[in-house]
């Protein structure tokens, strides 16, 4: 199924610090232990692990984030993760990140998101388009990619768009929360499209988030909520309620959550790997993806965190394709569906339309 890295495709649903590579993690952790900030030893075997629960995965980003709290493994982090998905053909990526703040490192929220516009800059093997485009009066056709022609090792540069959400972590406050909202809000000229609710599900409660998803949304921002990763179905009902322009997961949805999803025709991020190797789905035959595919309902499918559960779109395509019994036609229009749930402007959305049509016909 090679077809399935060659076509292109799109991630909605990818956190920056989950999709850190293998690597790239040792290397940084073993420079902490050489420092004497952790003890290497100890840590080695978790990063190596493969099957994690959700607990067990909360635990590695504690880990994750004490290696990559300075702004230049934040920088370096980003950058890999957009090559990575680039070289995978990959054409339009969200990325989210919780923006975090360390007095001690002197790092805000803004410096944060600073380090990873910087990450954004630096890719150099591929061509990466991440600030909204201005269509001047006049200048209809001007390009939404400079540089496209340049090569890389001699080969034509990939093309990718990039735009960011800011997630909120569910250990945050209220205000913390707000402060998050106003920093995308001020950075939507760099490529801030919207807002994440994420972090540990068994924490907080959703509701402290409310006010400043609100706000969010008056302002015009795109929200995504990760919705039903564990069982409690008031604050799935009450998610629904709120219509988000998307949500993640919806593993523990009840008969009544299933309906008001479907009427409302809220997308669906679905992140098959991360939801069977945290067990919130018990097997892939099992997989709500499948119901939902059959009533024709908005999705689209996602790596959630490609580092951690060990994964690329490429393999959840695969993962889909063969779990379901869905060809290259199928997937392609699976694939090219997606367009229409992304939170970029309409100048984007048609400029991908574009290059499906024309890897389409390659599908034929
Ligand atoms: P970061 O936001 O630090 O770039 O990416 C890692 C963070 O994303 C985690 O600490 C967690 O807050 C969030 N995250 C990653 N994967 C998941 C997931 O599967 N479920 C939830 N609820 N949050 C996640």
């Amino acid at each position: 199924m090679d077809w399935c890295e060659s076509m292109p495709k799109i991630e909605l649903h990818a956190h920056l610090n989950g999709s850190i590579r293998d690597s790239t993690l040792l290397e940084l952790a073993r420079a902490l232990g050489d420092k004497g900030v952790i003890d290497f030893s100890q840590v080695e075997h978790v990063i190596l692990k493969n099957d994690r629960s959700l607990s067990e995965v909360f635990k590695l980003f504690d880990l994750i984030h004490i290696v990559t709290t300075d702004h230049s493994s934040i920088t370096r982090i980003t950058k890999e993760a957009v090559e990575d998905f680039a070289s995978e053909n990959v054409v339009y990526l969200e990325l989210r990140t919780t923006p975090k703040k360390n007095d001690s490192l002197g790092m805000s929220k803004r410096s944060y998101v600073e380090a990873v516009l910087d990450g954004l800059r630096a890719v150099s093997s591929v061509v990466v388009a991440f600030t909204p485009y201005k269509v001047e009066p006049g200048n209809l056709s001007s390009p939404l990619f400079s540089g496209v022609n340049d090569k890389y090792n001699g080969n034509p540069r990939k093309r990718i768009f990039v735009r960011l959400l800011l997630s909120i972590d569910r250990r945050e406050t209220t205000e913390a929360a707000m402060e998050t909202v106003i920093l995308a809000l001020e950075m939507r000229h760099f490529g801030v499209v919207g807002i994440d609710l994420s972090g540990n599900p068994a924490v907080g409660e959703w509701m402290t988030y409310l006010p400043a998803l609100k706000f969010a949304r008056e302002q015009g921002l795109h929200v995504t909520l990760h919705c039903g990763e564990v069982l409690n179905s008031k604050e799935i009902h009450d998610m629904l309620d709120f219509l988000p322009q998307r949500i993640g997961h919806a593993c523990f949805f009840e008969e009544e959550h299933w309906k008001r999803l479907k009427s409302s025709n809220i997308p669906v991020e679905i992140c098959l790997t991360s939801n069977i190797r945290t067990l919130s789905v018990p097997t892939i035959d099992a997989h709500h993806f499948a119901d939902l595919y059959n009533a024709k309902h908005p999705l689209v499918l996602c790596t959630d965190d490609s580092g951690v559960f060990s994964t690329c779109l490429s393999n959840e395509y695969k993962i889909a394709a063969s779990s379901f019994g869905l060809g290259r036609k199928e997937m392609f229009e699976l694939s090219k569906n997606a367009i229409e749930f992304i939170f970029a402007d309409n100048v984007v959305k048609g400029d991908l339309r574009k290059t499906f049509y024309s890897a389409a016909e390659n599908v034929e």
